[in-house]
């Protein structure tokens, strides 16, 4: 048995096989699993069983991932793991700022699955501890996080950050000018590191420099980012 608590999680996926597979190895871990096959579907689910997370397909009948992540995000926040078909879909979601918290990529191994739903969980947990905690305001050149309140100033001007932006920048912030590695980083932000996710964290990098200003995240070749003065 697992160490995890027992949560209760949505799975959304139209292949009947993916479904089963995913929903019964999240029961075997312990966790309540409902199932919806469509998009239509996935918004009643959520509204009837108030999932603690949400496993959803891309590509759905009735509407599409993206608008089912809109529409319950809508309703209240919930993390939410994205699987897509192909490894390129992440960037152009994640610039999107959809509001998935952590892609996979099909086909997937189910130990990856279960490690990185367990992963968003714990990142949830941790960041309701941080909010609790008195957070610093950290100031590097003309930006300044506000660990509070949870909001970014740059030159003066507000800038809206999903939530996994502003942990990402948070982490950056932390050692401003020194290199903090690809893992670090991953650790610090998702709970977890290996190859697979470094498609993820520069997807992420790359938004973020859209909104900071790309010349801020500094890209040290095979090794990771940092954040500069500027
Ligand atoms: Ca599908």
């Amino acid at each position: 048995m697992t160490a995890e608590a027992r949560r209760t999680i949505l799975v959304v996926e139209d292949e009947p096989l993916i479904n089963q597979m995913v929903t019964d190895r999240l029961r075997a871990e312990g966790h309540d699993v409902v199932q919806a096959h469509d998009g239509p579907g996935a918004v009643v689910a959520f509204e009837e069983h108030d999932p603690d997370l949400v496993v959803l397909d891309l590509m759905l009948p009735g509407f599409d991932g993206l608008e089912v992540c809109r529409r319950v995000q809508a309703l209240r926040p919930v993390p939410v793991l994205m699987l897509t078909a192909r490894d390129d879909e992440t960037d152009v979601l994640v610039g999107l700022g959809v509001g998935a918290d952590d892609y996979v990529t099909k086909p997937f191994r189910q130990r990856e699955l279960v490690a990185r739903v367990h992963a968003l969980l714990r990142r949830v947990d941790r960041a309701a501890e941080l909010a609790a905690e008195a957070a610093p305001t950290r100031t590097v050149g003309s930006l300044a996080v506000d660990g509070a309140t949870r909001r970014v100033r740059v030159d003066g001007a507000d800038v809206h950050l999903t939530p996994l932006e502003f942990d990402l920048l948070t982490a950056l912030a932390a050692e401003p000018g020194s290199v903090r590695s690809r893992e670090e980083l991953m650790q610090e932000v998702w709970g977890w590191s290996d190859a697979s996710g470094t498609r993820t964290l520069d997807s992420h990098v790359k938004a973020l420099r859209a909104k900071i200003g790309a010349d801020r995240v500094r890209t040290v070749h095979g090794v990771g980012y940092a954040l500069e003065e500027r």
